[in-house]
């Protein structure tokens, strides 16, 4: 016991005064975004430089203390909670912050760990680049976080995730050694490439403490388009038929449901539903491109139109109009929170299978009980698709949860096995964390969750870089 307040008090002279926090002022911390989970820790650690991660994760491991690393606290799978025990210290990556270069002619931002990712789009609009990673947390997650849990978001289906922009990485190893590789080479064969294992390594591999990232050209003109369709399949039609008339210009297509806005407008009666009558389903597009993307938008929707793919269509005419409509999207999760969702997923299904594996999830949840609601949503252009599961009417989320929890693992079971059926992952862009620990084991690849522990018991032989998640 007293060794370990002495390490503990070691750990604090490591970073000095305002370096650490404890008692009262680490709740914040401990806080789930979906209010499923309380973390554990009893101190916060704030490193100033990759120095002292490195100093800090080197005396971790010599006296085995564990360490849970912890960015913008938006994770929804528990990453970033100890929830097993007090036992472990969080390492908040919030004061280095620093962008530490912007290298135009390379077309890179070098960053640290804990700069917030929108923080980093303003930096890449400064100097007339675009950091196209985009998500609704971005005005709280760190790139750290993003980086560990390899990020999606609304523009993957054209710039892909956080690992598709990430070209260089610094990171301290478990041992306490410096992974040193920042460098804004496109070009880099010699041997396993670390960045990419650390990248969706959820904090069991090392803490990230800097990157480098691509910076890409701005559109001269974006155009947004809401409209109403009758079923996910012709949302994947529409998809396919736009990229072939229109080339690569779709950067974010996405997917609601009546039922989705009806559950928005009740948590945020400002919000309007933008066609002038109501549709089973919708898709919110995005398409970014040369001056007179617009006019060649608009001829391709026309044709879907006449076609009866598309049944109504409205074309945002300023900037204004725009955000209006991406807030029907951007505020979707909160709305599911706020309106008491018993369960969420994070499925992701090969493009073709979206309309199979929407059909099949209500069937199988209306099986369970019909008197269960369900807001499917998502990005059809990366094939994820978020199912929000709400109790029946007059019941709320914490009567469910107190007096019918298996009816909850149930409908989650029954999502899981629809995913499995329809070739898909029960984790598209969230991670697994230590809520998805028992589902990794059950739908993961077992030579695969073999190599994960092997790789893992190499670099972290005394397991102290995030225990529990994954495993
Ligand atoms: C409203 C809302 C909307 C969201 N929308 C999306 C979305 O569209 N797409 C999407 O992909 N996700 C989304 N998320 C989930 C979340 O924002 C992402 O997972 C994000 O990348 C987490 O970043 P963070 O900085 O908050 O990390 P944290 O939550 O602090 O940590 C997440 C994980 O990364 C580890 N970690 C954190 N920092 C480091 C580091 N420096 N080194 C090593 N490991 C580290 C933690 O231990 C933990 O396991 C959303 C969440 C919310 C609440």
């Amino acid at each position: 016991m007293e060794h370990k307040s002495v390490m503990l008090d070691e750990l604090k002279e490591i970073v000095g005064e305002g370096g650490w926090r404890e008692g009262q002022d680490i709740a914040r911390y401990l806080e789930d975004p979906r209010d499923r989970f309380h973390g554990l820790s009893q101190l916060v650690l704030l490193p100033k430089s990759t120095q002292q991660v490195a100093q800090i994760v080197s005396l971790c491991a010599k006296n085995q203390i564990r360490i849970v690393p912890y960015s913008g606290g938006t994770g929804v799978v528990a990453g970033q909670l100890s929830t097993e025990d007090q036992d472990y210290v969080l390492l908040s990556m919030e004061r280095m912050n620093a962008i530490r270069d912007l290298a135009l002619e390379d077309g890179a931002i070098i960053v640290e760990a804990g700069c917030v990712l929108a923080d980093i789009q303003s930096a890449a609009d400064e100097v007339g680049m675009m950091f196209p990673l985009s998500m609704a947390s971005e005005g709280s997650c760190q790139i750290g976080g993003n980086l560990a849990t390899n990020a999606g978001g609304i523009q993957v289906l054209r710039y892909g995730n956080a690992r598709d922009l990430c070209i260089g990485i610094e990171a301290v190893l478990p041992d306490g050694s410096v992974l040193s590789e920042l460098s804004p080479l496109r070009k880099n064969n010699t041997g396993y490439d670390l960045r990419h294992l650390l990248i969706g390594s959820e904090g069991t591999l090392g803490i990230i403490t800097a990157a480098t990232l691509q910076l890409k050209p701005k559109n001269p003109e974006t155009t947004t388009v809401f409209c109403g369709i009758s079923k996910p399949e012709d949302a994947v039609t529409l998809l396919r038929q736009l990229r072939m008339e229109l080339g690569d210009v779709l950067s974010a297509f996405e997917l609601l449901s009546n039922i989705g806005l009806q559950v928005l407008q009740e948590k945020f009666p400002e919000e309007r539903q933008p066609l002038g009558s109501a549709f089973e389903w919708y898709v919110l597009i995005e398409a970014a491109g040369d001056k007179g993307l617009r006019d060649n938008l608009e001829g391709a929707l026309g044709n879907a139109f006449e076609s009866g793919l598309v049944l109504d269509a409205v074309i945002a005419e300023s900037y204004a109009q725009q955000e209006a409509l991406w807030r029907l999207r951007e505020m979707m999760p909160e709305a599911n929170r706020l309106a008491g969702a018993i369960c969420n997923s994070d499925t992701s299904v090969p493009i073709s299978q979206i309309g199979n594996f929407i059909d099949k999830t209500f069937a199988a949840i209306n099986a369970i009980d019909p008197a269960l609601t369900v807001n499917c949503y998502g990005h059809v252009g990366d094939g994820n698709i978020h199912c929000n599961v709400f109790p029946p009417d007059g019941m709320n989320k914490q009567e469910m949860l107190k007096t019918q929890a298996e009816k909850i693992e149930a409908i989650r079971m029954c999502i899981n096995e629809t995913t499995a059926a329809c070739h898909g992952s029960i984790s598209a862009e969230h991670g697994i964390g230590r809520l998805k620990v028992a589902d990794l084991e059950r739908y993961g690849n077992a030579a695969k969750i073999l190599a994960m522990k092997q790789i893992k018991s190499a670099l972290d032989p005394h397991n102290i870089m995030n225990p529990g998640v994954f495993f």
